[in-house]
C-alpha cells in the first residue's frame, strides 16, 4: 500500500540542508513524496522527490532507525532539498531526492535487510526514474546491490557492477579546486605553495586531499581522531596535531573533512584563519554563523559547493562516464566558486546566501 503525494508543476528550490541529526519542520514544496510499507518486510520506505527541474533527483539511501517514523518523512523531505540545491549549485543536470527505510529498533538479521532493501528498490522501480537511488548514512556498496535487483534507477554500484566506485577522490579533487577559488578571493593568487594549511579529518576525502595539499607545496598541519593516521602525516611531512586544537590553529586555510558542525558559538571567535573550505557536510552548526565569519573577515567555502565533486562523479554515471569529464568536472568547482564570490560581492551578501542564490536562479530559469 503506498501513499503518494505528487504536484504536477516543477517545485522551487527549499534551503534544506543535510544535518543527519535533529529533524526539525520542513516546508512541503516536493513534487512528489512516495511512502510505501513493504510487503516482505513490513518496513515503511519513503522516497522524496523534491525537484526534477534541473533533472532526475538524485539522493542517497539511508537506512535509519526513527524514534517516530513521521520523522522519516521530515528527514527525506529535508535531504531531498539539500540535495536539489547542491546539485543546481554545482551546474550538474540533476535534481534533488532522498530516499529513507525506517530501520527496526533493535536492528535487521540479514533476510530483513534484504526484505527491506528489495522493497526500497520497487517503490524507486515505482517513480519511472524521477527518483535514481545511491548510498548514504547506514548503506553500504553491498545494500545496493540488492536494490538493484529490484531497479535500475541506481548509481555508485561497485566497478565489478557496472558502477563508477568510490566518489571520494573526485570530492578531493573538487576540494582542492575550491581552495584555490578561496586563494584567489583571499590573496589574489590562486597558487598554494606555501600557503599554512590545515587539514581536520584524514578519511576517504581528507587522505587523497592531503597528499594533493602537499604536492601543490603547501605547509600541512594535520589532525585525526585515529592515532593511526600519524602515519600519513609523517610520510607527508606535515605538522600532527589533536583535533580541537587544529581547529583553531593559526592558519591560512582551514579544511574540515570530519564531522559536520564543527564550526559552532563555542569556537566562531577563536578561529585564526583566513578561509574555511573543506569537505564535511555542514560545517556551521547554524547558518548565522556565515554572517560572523564573513564579519571577522573569514572566507567561507559553502561546504555544498566545495564538496560537490562526489556528486558530479555519480553524475558521470547518469550522463556515461568519462573519469576525464568527472575530473575536468571537480576541477570546474574552482569557477563555480569564483563565481560566487561575486556574486557575494556585488549583493553585499554572504557567500552561502549567494550560493544558494545561483542555485535559485538556475531552478528559476530552467522552470520557465
Ligand atoms: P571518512 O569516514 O572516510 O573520514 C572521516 C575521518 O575523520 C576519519 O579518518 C575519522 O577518523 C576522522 N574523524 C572523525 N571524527 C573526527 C574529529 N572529531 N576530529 C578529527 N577527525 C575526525 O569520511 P569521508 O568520506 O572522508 O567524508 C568526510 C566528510 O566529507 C564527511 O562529512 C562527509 O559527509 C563529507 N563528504 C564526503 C564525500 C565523499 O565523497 N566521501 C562527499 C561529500 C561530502
Amino acid at each position: 500500500m503506498a501513499i503518494a503525494i505528487r504536484r504536477h508543476s516543477h517545485s522551487r528550490n527549499g534551503h534544506g540542508a543535510p544535518s543527519g541529526a535533529e529533524i526539525a519542520p520542513v516546508a512541503l514544496d516536493h513534487e512528489e513524496l512516495a511512502v510505501r510499507r513493504g510487503e516482505r518486510s513490513g518496513l515503511y520506505c519513503v522516497v522524496a522527490v523534491h525537484s526534477t527541474v534541473l533533472g532526475p533527483a538524485l539522493g542517497g539511501l539511508r537506512i535509519w532507525h526513527y524514534a517516530d517514523q513521521s520523522d522519516a518523512l521530515r528527514d527525506a523531505m529535508r535531504l531531498a532539498a539539500g540535495m536539489t540545491l547542491k546539485a543546481a549549485a554545482a551546474g550538474l543536470a540533476l535534481g534533488g531526492g532522498k530516499g529513507v527505510i525506517c530501520a527496526p529498533a533493535d536492528g535487521f538479521d540479514g533476510a530483513g535487510r534484504r526484505a527491506a532493501l528489495r522493497d526500497f528498490g520497487d517503490l524507486v522501480e515505482s517513480l519511472d526514474g524521477s527518483y535514481i537511488t545511491a548510498e548514504d548514512v547506514g548503506t553500504t556498496p553491498e545494500d545496493l546491490l540488492v536494490v538493484r535487483e529490484r531497479t535500475a534507477h541506481i548509481t555508485g554500484l561497485p566497478p565489478s557492477r557496472g558502477g563508477s566506485g568510490d566518489p571520494s577522490p573526485f570530492t578531493a579533487i573538487g576540494v582542492e579546486a575550491a581552495i584555490r577559488a578561496c586563494a584567489h578571493q583571499r590573496w589574489g593568487d590562486h597558487s598554494l605553495a606555501g600557503r599554512r594549511v590545515c587539514v581536520v579529518g584524514l578519511g576517504h576525502v581528507g587522505a587523497p586531499l592531503t597528499r594533493r595539499l602537499a604536492d601543490a607545496g603547501c605547509d600541512l598541519i594535520v589532525a585525526d581522531i585515529d592515532p593511526a593516521k600519524r602515519r600519513l602525516s609523517a610520510e607527508l611531512g606535515a605538522s600532527w596535531s589533536e583535533p580541537e586544537e587544529a581547529m583553531l590553529a593559526e592558519c591560512d586555510v582551514l579544511v574540515p573533512c570530519a564531522l559536520g558542525g564543527v564550526i559552532n558559538d563555542g569556537n566562531v571567535d577563536r578561529l585564526s584563519c583566513g578561509v574555511i573550505c573543506g569537505s564535511a557536510n555542514n560545517q556551521l552548526a547554524h547558518d548565522a554563523l556565515a554572517g560572523e565569519l564573513a564579519e571577522r573577515e573569514i572566507l567561507y567555502a559553502p561546504d555544498f559547493i566545495a564538496n560537490a565533486g562526489g556528486l558530479i562523479h555519480v553524475f558521470m554515471e547518469v550522463e556515461g562516464y568519462s573519469e576525464e569529464r568527472a575530473v575536468a568536472l571537480a576541477k570546474g568547482i574552482e569557477d563555480t566558486l569564483g563565481r560566487v564570490f561575486s556574486v557575494a560581492s556585488q549583493l553585499g551578501i554572504t557567500p552561502l546566501d549567494a550560493a544558494r542564490e545561483l542555485a535559485d536562479r538556475r531552478l528559476r530559469a530552467a522552470a520557465g
